[in-house]
């Protein structure tokens, strides 16, 4: 029986990455929906639920996309709230590949080590990426801080993640390289996850900062986010400080999002959403 995957993706045309990890991942057809939205879901659910029975529904599975996550984590909220008693399918989101990046590069700084009571600021913490990394900070125990442009989206994406995750994040404001500067003075890790192509710290001001011990950069494109950690780092150590870059963390994100993918059609019970995500993100950093 073929491995069905259908692709719910909240944006005007389905994601090509998606597709393309998903085949990777051993789907052997997958067919992309866009513009999905919880008013129009219900159909499409419909016919992954109704279609198969017993064991043959595993070779049916659902994966949320786009570059929303708010409207990601609604729609997949809908789906599941749709399931009932036997008629469900195993689902995914991970929109604009929040959770398998951010659950990459945090899985890649806790490996080995613990956490607990660390400082960890996530620098432009604001978006799909920077909330996810901040919520699996939280659940290891860090105290965390997010930054942003404006103080006020920093604090209203805190509260956000706060009611997702129920830790504790502190918002802060990051618009300047002075700003910045301040708001990861005490910080033993730092997480830069600004968009893409964007330069979010100097290398003058971590190096020189005694209390910083792990850095991460999920920006592939030049200029980087982190000034002085290279795309390809991978627990490189710089007089103390170990740095992860882009592709050093991109490595594991697409290898993680194929065993999501994979696991998806083990069962038809599988809800991989953050905290799923995250634990297989450990279990194979
Ligand atoms: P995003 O939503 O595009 O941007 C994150 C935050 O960056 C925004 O919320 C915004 O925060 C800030 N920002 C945007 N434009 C800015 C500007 N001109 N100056 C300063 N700050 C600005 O990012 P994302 O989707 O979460 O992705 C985060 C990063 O992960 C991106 O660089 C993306 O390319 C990368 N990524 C990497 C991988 C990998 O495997 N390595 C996979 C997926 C994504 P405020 O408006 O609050 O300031």
């Amino acid at each position: 029986m073929k491995k069905l995957l259908f692709l719910f993706d909240t944006d005007p045309v389905p994601s090509v990455f998606d597709t393309v990890v998903g085949y990777d991942g051993g789907a052997d057809n997958i067919t992309g929906y866009a513009g999905v939205t919880p008013e129009n879901v219900g159909a499409l659910i419909d016919g992954c639920i109704y279609t198969r029975g017993g064991k043959d529904k595993q070779n049916t599975a659902i994966f949320v996309g786009g570059g929303n996550m708010a409207k990601g984590e609604e729609l997949f909220e809908t789906v599941k709230k749709h399931f009932f008693g036997p008629f469900r399918v195993s689902a995914m989101l991970d929109s604009n590949g929040s959770n398998t990046t951010a659950a990459a590069g945090v899985a890649l700084l806790a490996k080995g080590r613990d956490l607990k009571g660390k400082k960890a600021v996530v620098l432009a913490g604001t978006g799909p990426v920077g909330m996810r990394a901040a919520g699996f900070f939280g659940m290891e125990g860090c105290d965390v801080t997010i930054t942003s442009r404006t103080k006020d989206r920093a604090d209203e994406a805190a509260k956000v993640i706060e009611k997702r995750f129920g830790v504790k994040v502190s918002g802060a404001a990051g618009a300047t390289d002075e700003e910045r500067a301040e708001a990861t003075k005490d910080a033993n890790i730092i997480y830069s996850a600004g968009a893409i192509g964007l330069q979010l710290l100097p290398k003058s001001v971590w190096e020189n900062n005694p209390n910083v011990e792990l850095l991460a950069d999920v920006n592939a494109q030049p200029p980087l986010g982190i000034e002085g950690v290279d795309a390809m780092d991978k627990g490189k150590d710089y007089g103390g400080k170990i740095a992860y870059g882009a592709l050093g963390i991109g490595g594991l994100k697409l290898k993680l999002h194929r065993e999501c993918i994979a696991k998806l059609f083990e069962t038809s019970e599988g809800v991989y959403d953050a905290e799923a995500i995250y634990a297989l993100a450990k279990e194979m950093a």
